[in-house]
């Protein structure tokens, strides 16, 4: 098996448990093509094992990178920890890398590994359903094919289904509409009165764009957010030739990154200092840039930062103080041919209106039917929340894994390391299954207890526990999408599978 590099230079290192001389092959089938799938079978492809195929729903790679190219689509965290430790970029354009080049990254990486063969486009997949009996994965697709595979790992992400505001009337309005996750560039926007509804990660971002060539622009905000500098520039020609000529210092700056991110982690803990210091820092921004007292209360934020996303922008504000651009409060009562009525009865003129309300992002693997052990629907085991075992593993669900699975997203720290610590543990699960003795592997349902016990325990003292609401949490208030704590906690955590939280069955 080649060597695995690491994640963190030689933290993530440790190869799991070689695998039995006398291996079997594993079919595997890996759902998606976004981060979490292309980093799934990179490893694979990297440990020697071929037999894996890739379903992808759409017609290209690239998960949300692909489906997010709305204008100034880019990422919040530094762009040499958005990519994989074992696929280090030495020549990224700028500190915060913009989605192109984002899904640049990705197709190299697709490339370099020899992906595509694996991939089959244009295929969804509509359930999957363990045969007990041969201890194989049914997954049928919405064609109707059948795919067969002992193992099968999700890699749908979190953020993949745009969430649509329930508005009674939406149906009669008479000018354009879309979804920032799905932007439709056919729609010119020069000179239109534009309606944007809501105000978080993705607006910041094609605000400030859009809003010198429209006309009109308002901002349907339900709450405000936290907003602070994002310290972006160009990478000069000499760091990224001293980049490409001395490796290390790519390894060096990313454990830089790492551990300032870690750090950050201390503003989300109810009622920390560090989070007192975003506050400063947002509440210096509205001084700067909003003069107008009314507008600046609208912006300031009324619960503890780092309940929902801590933002980085540097042109929101600017944008909020220009003359065509309205921020509305009053919550949204009905829309009409004409545009939408707010609950103070002002009627707003729209041409085209912006849904940039987030994604369904509680009900993770939804709309596929994922049917277990016994014929149990993971939809039903997950009624009152999903959960899982270290995000990855789900009691009565044998051979089955999620990637960015429930309580691994993170306010903090890079979605990519913590794709790679469930990469390096799913892997060596899957070593396990390689033996001829082993023909399933299941998480005790007393470890996934315990462990989500402990979990939830620990969230209470973060401020995702406090009041506010945000996409990070059920209706009931259960946060079900976040990490509570440290990755480096993760981290050392998924090192190894403890094969005794498992049944391996014969
Ligand atoms: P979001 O952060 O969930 O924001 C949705 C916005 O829509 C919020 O302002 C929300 O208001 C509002 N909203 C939702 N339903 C509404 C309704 N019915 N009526 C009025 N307003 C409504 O979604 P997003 O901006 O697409 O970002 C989602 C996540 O994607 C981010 O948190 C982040 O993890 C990721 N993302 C990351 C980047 C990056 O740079 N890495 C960029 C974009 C997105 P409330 O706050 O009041 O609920």
């Amino acid at each position: 098996m080649q060597e695995r590099e690491s994640i963190l230079v030689d933290l993530m290192s440790k190869p799991g448990p070689a695998a039995p001389t006398a291996a079997k092959t594993v079919q595997i089938a890996i759902l998606g093509t976004g981060m979490g799938g292309l980093c799934m079978a990179a490893q694979l492809r990297r440990a020697g094992i071929d037999s894996f195929v890739m379903i992808e729903k759409a017609g290209e790679i690239g998960g949300t990178w692909r489906d997010n190219i709305y204008p100034g689509s880019g990422c919040d965290v530094p762009s040499h920890l958005y990519s994989f430790s074992f696929e280090p970029k030495v020549d990224w354009s700028r500190k915060f890398a913009l989605q192109p080049e984002i899904l640049d990254y990705m197709k190299q990486v697709a490339r370099k590994y020899g992906l595509r063969p694996f991939i089959r486009f244009n295929t969804e997949v509509a359930e999957a359903r363990f045969d007990e009996a041969e201890s194989l994965w049914r997954i049928r697709t919405t064609a109707g094919e059948e795919i067969t595979a002992n193992v099968v790992v999700s890699g749908t992400g979190q953020l993949n289904r745009p969430a649509y505001p329930k508005i009674a009337g939406l149906e009669t309005f008479a000018g354009k509409a879309f979804h920032s996750a799905r932007w439709d560039y056919d729609v010119d926007l020069t000179d239109k009165n534009v309606a944007v509804i809501g105000n978080g990660a993705s607006a910041i971002q094609f605000v400030p764009e859009i809003a010198p060539k429209v006309k009109k622009l308002t901002i349907f905000q339900r709450s405000a957010n936290w907003i602070v500098p994002k310290p972006d520039r160009p990478y000069t020609e000499f760091e990224k030739k001293m980049f490409r000529r001395f490796p290390w210092l790519v390894k060096l700056h990313r454990y830089q990154i790492y551990l300032t991110l870690e750090r950050n982690f201390l503003a989300f803990i109810q009622g920390s200092f560090f989070g007192k210091l975003f506050e400063r820092a947002s509440r210096k921004e509205i001084e700067t840039h909003i003069k107008d007292p009314e507008l600046a209360k609208k912006l300031t934020p009324d619960y503890p930062a780092g309940c929902k996303r801590i933002l980085l922008s540097n042109d929101w504000f600017p944008t909020m103080a220009r003359p065509n651009v309205n921020v509305e409060t009053s919550h949204i009562a009905r829309a009409t041919p004409e545009g939408l009525v707010t609950e103070d009865g002002v009627a707003h003129k729209a041409d085209v209106i912006i849904y940039s309300t987030g994604f369904e992002t509680t009900t993770f693997l939804a709309p596929m039917k994922i049917v277990g052990r016994g014929g149990r629907d993971l939809n039903d085991v997950w009624a009152k929340g999903a959960e899982a075992h270290r995000g990855v593993a789900v009691a009565g669900f044998p051979n089955f894994f999620i990637l960015y699975g429930p309580n691994t997203n993170l306010g903090h720290n890079s979605i990519i390391f913590m794709l790679e610590c469930q990469v390096n543990y799913i892997l060596q699960c899957i070593e396990a299954l390689r033996s001829p003795k082993v023909k399933s592997i299941e998480v005790r349902k007393e470890a996934e207890d315990a462990f989500n016990r402990e979990l939830q325990e620990d969230m209470q003292r973060t401020v995702w526990a406090a009041g506010c609401s945000s996409w990070y949490k059920t209706a009931e208030g259960k946060v079900t999408n976040n990490w509570s704590t440290f990755t480096m906690r993760y981290w050392w955590q998924m090192r190894h599978p403890d094969f005794a939280e498992y049944a391996l069955g014969a």
